[in-house]
């Protein structure tokens, strides 16, 4: 084992006591990462779910080039431009129908700070009391204040609990179980008069790739609308075709009243999010009184070149051939995990669109299962790029992988539940 060194860079998530010498990764194509020893790794988990089309797409790469040499920055407020505007229009036809505003920050954490407070700003300008946000047991909305406050409590969050507010918390929807987590929203929805409930629409991420049915999802933005509790949409990971359409939300027939989307919303090439909100939520802060302003920026409010990455993207989603590719891709997972459903080494053997996940039976789970880092150090001498969460074990492909590329990531995990 290398030598552990006090790393002047700092790095996310990550134990530096524990952890091995990084790799350095000299470039990205397609669905490989090459690295400064000239190994290419397989990014099976499209580099922490952000990388779409694969590594370096060429039109998202053209398109960044070509905007950096004429516009790279410009203050958001009073000034606007071509990438924004035309990402907007764009993103208006392809969400579901009833989305009417777009607004723009750098992350998915910061796009779900923005829709809380939005859902907060559209009760307090509408003269009503509401400020409790409702969210989902095992949910993870990202590492800000406001989005931990609504993630699932635990190690992730337990140093910074004061800085946290308080939420009420529904059951995840466990399969046989999901008219326990539908008469919990219901109640809390009569009785707390909540402003918002917020979700991950089909599939907890960082919660352990959970899965969860359309019908589910349905049946929970009926609730809210009948209590006229706002319904937010967190589809930062979902997003993007991970679930097999576009967006997740198109499963379930439903259209949010703010929608979160962050990711691959520029195929994973530069930091950009936006939330999107129905009319009456923007209606409610249009005023000449200027207190009723949404106060919200950040420096680099719709940054013209992630903007044009952006565009880029989204004329590669309006070419109809892109869902075909998901849909194969969703095809080939489905093959590829066919033999692990009836292995006795696994258990919650599960796929939603491409997305595909299983927990290997360990004695211990969760996050922090000593398990996680063996099975991490495995896939890495096998120049693979896998993050197990704990004992599960998920693939998150860029959609350019193949069925070749499937076969070796499959093999490793095989492999690899004999080693744990
Ligand atoms: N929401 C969901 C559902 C996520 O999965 C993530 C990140 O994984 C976030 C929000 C936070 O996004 P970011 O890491 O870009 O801040």
């Amino acid at each position: 084992m290398t030598p552990k060194t006090k790393s002047p860079i700092w790095h996310p998530f990550t134990q530096h006591a524990l952890q091995d010498k990084m790799t350095k990764i000299l470039r990205g194509d397609g669905a490989y990462l090459y690295t400064a020893d000239g190994v290419r790794i397989i990014d099976a988990i499209s580099s922490w779910w952000v990388v779409t089309h694969g590594h370096c797409h060429p039109r998202i790469v053209s398109a960044i080039q070509d905007q950096a040499a004429r516009l790279n920055q410009i203050i958001f407020a009073g000034y606007t431009h071509d990438p924004a505007e035309e990402v907007a229009t764009q993103l208006l036809q392809l969400t579901p129908a009833g989305l009417d505003h777009v607004f723009f920050s750098d992350s998915g954490s910061t796009s779900v700070e923005v829709a809380l407070k939005m859902a907060l700003g559209y009760w307090h300008n509408i003269g009503k009391h509401r400020t409790r946000i409702v969210v989902m047991q095992h949910s993870y909305h990202g590492d800000t204040i406001g989005a931990m406050s609504v993630g699932a409590r635990g190690v992730f969050n337990a140093a910074y609990g004061p800085l946290l507010f308080n939420v009420s918390t529904i059951p995840f929807p466990a399969t046989g179980h999901e008219q326990v987590t539908l008469d919990a929203l219901e109640s809390t929805c009569r009785n707390e008069r909540p402003a918002a409930f917020i979700v991950e629409p089909l599939i907890l991420g960082a919660g352990g790739m959970l899965m969860y049915p359309a019908w589910v999802l349905r049946e929970m933005k009926r609730i809210c609308e009948t209590s006229g509790v706002l319904f937010i949409a967190d589809e930062v990971m979902t997003g993007w075709g991970r679930t097999g359409t576009l967006f997740a939300c198109e499963q379930a027939n439903v259209t949010p009243d703010i929608a979160c989307y962050s990711k691959g919303l520029t195929g994973g090439a530069l930091p950009l999010a936006v939330t999107l909100c129905r009319a009456d939520i923007f209606d409610a802060h249009y005023s000449k009184d200027r207190t009723r302003t949404f106060f919200h920026s950040s420096s680099y409010t719709a940054n013209p070149i992630a903007c044009a990455a952006a565009k880029a993207n989204l004329d590669l989603w309006r070419d109809q051939s892109t869902l075909r590719r998901v849909g194969l891709i969703a095809t080939l997972q489905e093959q590829a995990l066919e033999p692990f459903r009836t292995d006795a080494r696994f258990a919650n053997v599960r796929r939603t669109g491409t997305i595909t996940a299983l927990d290997l039976k360990t004695t211990d789970s969760g996050y922090l299962a000593s398990i996680g880092p063996k099975l991490g150090a495995i896939f890495k001498d096998r120049s693979l790029l896998l993050r197990p969460l704990g004992n599960t074990i998920y693939v998150m492909p860029p959609y350019c992988v193949t069925a070749a590329d499937l076969a070796e990531i499959y093999g490793a995990i095989s492999d690899a539940a004999d080693v744990g």
